[in-house]
């Protein structure tokens, strides 16, 4: 038995219908990786994205990109979308709405800041077409809260700040090792279809589990016609 719903439940979609958890797509799955970047797992997942042409989303933690500021610049060279998941992966039932929200703004000022010294160093060379298409994603300010835990006070801030809040659709698991790489495989396959977010995270702990699943995952939805999309 699991400790946690695979499947994101109903009823918190009918209660907070404006969280994405899924999107109305017939033939795409959007892989998330949560809690990058790490330059131990990280690059290890992109080179895997590659071998299908797979673009994904990363909700990252500000202090990794602060530590791994390569491996961050790695996801936005390859056109991946980037997501907030604050600074000290905090949890928002344990912390009040304006250190959390600051939590959020300081993870902010570090992806905008790692950005920034991205496109200047294309304008240097440049590349006018990948620049116009990383502004497009830059305008993008997505976020999904550290354990799926957040206040309704802390959602509204955020969505006041023009953040999409990202739940999920399935949960692979990854991160708890006690369940088998068979069965991370199975959370997945079993649970996701057409439009389906998926979680899994870029992290040492889930490592195990993520190393057998995701080539696999990426293996069974390209085999059925499924791309994969970065939100
Ligand atoms: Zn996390």
């Amino acid at each position: 038995m699991n400790r946690f719903f695979i499947k994101y439940p109903s009823i918190l979609r009918k209660l907070y219908p404006n969280r994405i958890t899924r999107l109305e797509e017939e033939k795409s799955i959007y892989l998330t990786f949560d809690d990058g970047p790490v330059p131990q797992i990280t690059p290890w997942v992109l080179a895997e994205l590659k071998k299908y042409d797979a673009k994904a989303t990363f909700f990252c933690i500000g202090d990794n990109i602060r530590k791994n500021p390569e491996t961050f610049q790695q996801l936005i060279k390859e056109s991946h979308s980037i997501g907030n998941h604050t600074f000290n992966h905090l949890n928002g039932w344990k912390n009040k709405t304006d250190v959390y929200v600051e939590n959020v703004l300081k993870a902010e000022e570090i992806i905008l800041e790692i950005r920034k010294e991205c496109r200047r160093n294309r304008d240097k060379m440049q590349e006018s077409r990948i620049k116009n298409q990383d502004i497009t994603k830059a305008n993008l300010k997505l976020f999904r809260p550290p354990y799926g835990k957040i206040k309704n006070s802390q959602a509204s801030e955020l969505i006041e700040l023009d953040y999409k809040i990202v739940m999920w659709d399935v949960l692979s698991g990854d991160f708890d090792s006690r369940i088998s790489e068979e069965n991370c495989f199975k959370n997945v396959i079993k649970n996701a279809s057409a439009g389906s977010t998926i979680v899994f995270h870029d992290s040492q702990k889930a490592f195990k589990n993520l190393n057998y699943t995701l080539p696999k995952v990426l293996e069974y939805y390209a085999e059925k016609g499924f791309s994969f999309k970065a939100l």
